[in-house]
């Protein structure tokens, strides 16, 4: 029989009436550690006191008056992106499949109005996710996703991963006179916390600037703070051209922004592209406190440090259960645990020891909490972890005997 929810999930059967922190509490009162945030969304956990009270204040003033009008929170929050990162201006939309969409439609816009309309064309990367919009699926590649859905939106055209700097010149052959640039994820997130070495990202950067080309980056997973900078494309010393941006940015509040340079975003002029939510006053209220918040001195040294300790306390893990893992990969607190085991059969493990995490492609285990555990929880998840592991080894023995 047809669930009054469109069944296209296959939820696990947990509910949550409250959050602090890092914490969930279903109706019973029962606790989880929540390292999932919501896949990767609630940056500063659950029920932020400021963000709460951001929220608050303006839900009593004002929620929302459309793009007709100046909203100045949301004008705020593009100053605080453009003085943070490489970008000049910012769109906002209302999720990351809107961002990207945005970027996409930018990039094409770019040469159409330079007079080469013809370069319509975003090489992507295998294992690449970009959201569930029609343009967006193509962009991702992936047939489960694309399959009854009509022709496959072109633009799109996917290339083998990268791996080093020498995979560059298969990027380089695939370049021909449709490409408008390359997307890419610095870290996929969907495909399995798969990260460009930091060296492949500057060729390809550099290739891009060669070859005229713009560089466009989904960092709507890897942003926000996740992966120890503010946004991950800092660490390979490089900048983007154009930038999309969502997830943890809202902190829980629906949020989608595209960054671009001046250069980048000269095609969108008055008219080119809209919405009618996209950074309303309550979602710029939120999103400007998550981003104060992430600016303040120390905040993102301190997830840098708690990515190191998170990422050495699972590495031994690895040791301990090499029947269950086989690899830690990621950056700051976006990591990923390779299993050997179906990686389904770990993130059941882990919420029977009432930890949550969420699963990704390649077999691996997304361990992504907010931004603001401490010592202690990180403690908390590995022992829960551990103990899942061990779960799952004694399993094995029994199925052994
Ligand atoms: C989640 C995600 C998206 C899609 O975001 P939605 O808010 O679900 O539309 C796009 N790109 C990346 C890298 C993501 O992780």
């Amino acid at each position: 029989m047809m669930t009054p929810v469109l069944p296209t999930y296959a939820r696990f059967d947990l509910a949550f009436e409250t959050g602090e922190g890092p914490y969930l509490f279903d109706a019973q009162g029962e606790r989880y550690l929540d390292f999932g945030a919501g896949v990767a969304v609630t940056s500063l956990g659950h029920a932020h006191p400021r963000l709460v009270a951001a929220l608050t204040e303006q839900a009593g003033k004002l929620w929302h008056t459309s793009n007709l009008y100046k909203i100045p929170g949301q004008e705020k929050l593009a100053v605080q992106l453009t003085e943070a990162t490489f970008a000049d201006t910012v769109f906002f939309a209302n999720s990351g499949a809107e961002a990207v969409e945005c970027a996409i439609k930018m990039a094409r816009k770019y040469f159409a109005a330079k007079g080469e309309p013809e370069r319509y064309e975003l090489i992507t990367f295998e294992g690449a996710f970009h959201g569930r919009t029609l343009a967006t699926i193509a962009a991702g590649g992936k047939d489960q996703y694309l399959d009854g859905f009509g022709p496959k939106t072109p633009g799109f055209p996917q290339i083998d991963f990268p791996h080093t700097v020498k995979d560059v010149e298969k990027v380089k052959a695939a370049i021909g006179p449709h490409t408008a640039g390359l997307l890419l994820e610095p870290i996929q997130g969907e495909g399995g916390i798969r990260a460009f070495a930091p060296e492949v990202l500057r060729a390809l950067r550099a290739l891009c600037d060669e070859e005229g080309l713009l560089l466009v980056m989904d960092e709507v997973q890897t942003g926000a703070g996740r992966t120890g900078t503010l946004f991950a494309y800092e660490q390979a010393g490089i900048t983007p051209d154009i930038l999309a941006a969502a997830k943890g940015l809202g902190g829980g509040f629906p949020m989608g922004a595209c960054l671009a340079t001046e250069a980048a975003a000269a095609g969108m002029v008055p008219g080119t592209h809209g919405s009618t939510f996209g950074g309303n006053p309550l979602a710029a209220s939120v999103a400007n406190e998550v981003l104060t918040v992430l600016r303040e001195e120390g905040f993102l040294d301190r997830v840098k440090h708690a990515g190191l300790l998170l990422k050495q306390k699972v590495a031994r893990l690895v040791d301990e259960h090499p029947t269950i893992i086989e690899q830690v990969r990621g950056e700051g607190l976006m990591i990923g645990l390779k299993c050997k085991v179906p990686n389904t059969e770990l993130v059941a493990a882990c919420i029977d020891q009432h930890l949550l995490t969420v699963g990704a492609g390649d077999n691996v285990v997304r361990i992504i909490p907010p931004l603001i555990v401490t010592d202690a929880q990180i403690d908390e998840a590995v022992k829960a972890i551990d103990a899942a592991c061990i779960a799952l080894e004694t399993a094995q023995t029994k199925e052994g005997a």
